[in-house]
């Protein structure tokens, strides 16, 4: 007899997988919630809001690009 092959290890994937409420883009860049400066829509942005100066969404942000 082996019992050996009871034994089940945890995946190391699982354990690689860290807990933790913030969010972030595909890049792993940390996403701040933010309210868009020009429509009032709640958006994310890559970078810590300075708060002096303006934050737009995406939609925003490419048209203000655009202009
Ligand atoms: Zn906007």
């Amino acid at each position: 007899m082996n019992d050996d092959n009871k034994t089940v290890e945890p995946k190391a994937e699982d354990a690689a997988t860290p807990v933790n409420t913030t969010k972030t883009d595909q890049q792993g860049r940390t996403l701040y919630d933010v309210k868009c400066s020009n429509c009032g829509k709640d958006t994310q942005v890559p970078f810590q809001p300075s708060g002096d100066r303006p934050v737009y969404c995406r939609d925003c942000y490419m048209q203000k690009k655009n202009a």
